[in-house]
């Protein structure tokens, strides 16, 4: 295990393109401390449990201590918000503090989000709220555990300020690491100031470094714009299988790896509800859970526009056709296996459309409903082990008879029930982290108890365990946790 004095601090992004980045400082806060910190991560980064204890590691990620070799500055980026071109972004409120090697040989960029004003703060303060960082915390490693590609979270600290949204609310930062977290902006801001050279260096340490495979082909260019049109779409059609609304998909919210970034007004889906929208200042509905498949397209489009230096009409278009297939595929792929089919069949696509459609007209609770279709046995005609299935729903008529259906096509499915229950509970998860879940550790954490963040986090460690203590956490939202309101005030 790594130890501080083996930690290897690198900035390969920085030293390759520092025209990317901005110099800023993390403001001086008097009294730091620890709020939680995620074990699973720290073991991942390699840091071992006394160091994360020690006053220096404090320091570290309350940016009042640089890491040996470390920096601190913003990344500048532009992107299209709600439909709009806005020329400049860049990193308001998130300090890059240098590249983690690990002794396995993986690098991880370390961002400290709260700590203070960059050049690209316009008119923000440059803080973060706790609330905001618990949710990024929680949400960012329950993806992670559910198997969805994402940006992680190792701690939040708290910095004892008082920060001014609607209210004066507690101010933290959240540490945050991913390999990378060069965004569809990135692309955007040197394609759009005319800045060639750089956007040649940004394809090119991308293409090194992320696209090892696309750089051996015959054009570079094309094979990584097309790697990342099938990562954003595999990564999307996860958000849909699993009930995920981003509720900002920014181009500048876009990951170029195809992961989950910025957290803000999200929400997973408690009832099925095709048109939920997370983020209460989104008055359209264009980031709608329903909308995200087109968006993402449309982030791409942008995206491939500034691949237009490389490339011609004909090779983007060749590019951008694959995202359509390959959502759909790996989607279907994904809700035949929530169904427990071993395979998928074009005839499942109108068994899953009737399943959500009767889900949406009675409001059943999306994660539930699939949690508990492995209890269904195909080799009984009556529906006595799938009562509580059932009870998800207030007429039981429609879905008994979805559920004959149903029966029939597992019993023309090669995998034996038991198998089948194991590999569905493995894909279909119990414990997802309702907004209202989220909530209750927050309003803990604002009484100065932490401990509800670290049970939540225990919890969602392994959300397709029974964990049985927890039955609670898996019951649905209650009604004041469906209204909540999630803005982009954070
Ligand atoms: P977001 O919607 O959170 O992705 O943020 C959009 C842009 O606003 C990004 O450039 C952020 O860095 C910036 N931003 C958001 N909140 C703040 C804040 N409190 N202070 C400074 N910049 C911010
Ligand atoms: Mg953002």
């Amino acid at each position: 295990m790594a130890t501080q004095s083996t930690f290897s601090f690198t900035n390969r992004f920085y030293n390759a393109i520092p025209e990317a980045y901005q110099h800023a400082a993390a403001s001086v806060f008097a009294d730091n401390h620890l709020v939680c910190i995620n074990d699973t991560a720290r073991n991942d980064l390699m840091i071992c449990a006394d160091h994360a204890k020690s006053e220096n590691f404090l320091a570290m990620i309350t940016g009042q201590q640089l890491p040996p070799n470390g920096f601190s500055a913003a990344q500048v980026y532009a992107g299209h918000q709600f439909g709009q071109y806005v020329p400049q972004l860049g990193d308001g409120r998130a300090l890059n503090i240098g590249e983690l090697k690990t002794d396995r040989g993986e690098y991880y960029e370390l961002q400290l989000k709260g700590a203070g004003i960059t050049p690209f703060s316009r008119h923000g303060d440059g803080r973060a709220v706790l609330r905001s960082t618990i949710r990024e915390y929680l949400a960012s490693e329950a993806m992670h555990q559910l198997d969805i590609p994402t940006t992680r979270a190792l701690a939040i600290t708290s910095t004892s300020e008082q920060v001014w949204r609607e209210q004066a609310e507690p101010g933290a930062i959240l540490t945050r690491f991913a390999t990378s977290h060069i965004r569809f902006g990135h692309f955007e801001y040197f394609f759009h100031h005319n800045k060639k050279a750089t956007l040649n260096k940004l394809a090119d340490f991308c293409l090194t470094h992320y696209f090892p495979e696309q750089n051996k082909s015959d054009n570079p260019h094309l094979a990584m714009l097309q790697a990342i049109v099938e990562r954003t779409a595999r990564l999307i059609a996860k958000w849909q299988a699993v009930g995920f609304t981003h509720g900002v998909l920014n181009t500048d919210n876009m990951s170029i790896l195809g992961l989950t970034i910025d957290y803000g007004p999200f929400g997973f889906l408690d009832t099925y509800q095709p048109s939920f929208i997370s983020n209460t200042s989104d008055h359209t509905g264009r980031y709608a859970f329903e909308q995200q498949p087109s968006i993402g397209l449309w982030n791409l489009n942008a995206l491939a526009y500034t691949f237009s230096t490389w490339l011609n009409t004909e090779q983007i278009r060749q590019a951008l056709r694959h995202y359509e297939p390959v959502l759909v595929s790996h989607y279907n792929e994904l809700m035949a296996q929530k169904l427990g089919f071993s395979q998928w069949r074009q005839s499942d696509t109108e068994l899953i459309g009737q399943l959500l459609a009767i889900m949406a007209q009675q409001q059943a609770d999306y994660t539930r409903v699939f949690r508990q279709l492995s209890y269904v046995d195909e080799h009984q005609t009556s529906f006595e082990r799938c009562q509580a299935l059932l009870d998800e729903f207030a007429d039981q008529q429609p879905i008994e008879q979805w559920l004959n259906q149903y029966k029939t096509r597992l019993r023309d499915n090669p995998l034996a029930r038991t198998e089948r229950v194991i590999r569905q509970n493995q894909v279909n998860p119990k414990y997802i982290l309702r907004n209202y879940l989220a909530q209750n550790a927050i309003n803990s954490a604002y009484a100065g108890d932490y401990s509800e963040i670290a049970r939540l986090q225990t919890i969602l460690a392994t959300p397709f365990d029974e964990q049985p203590r927890y039955n609670a956490y898996a019951k649905q939202a209650p009604q004041w946790g469906k209204e909540l309101n999630i803005s982009c005030s954070s």
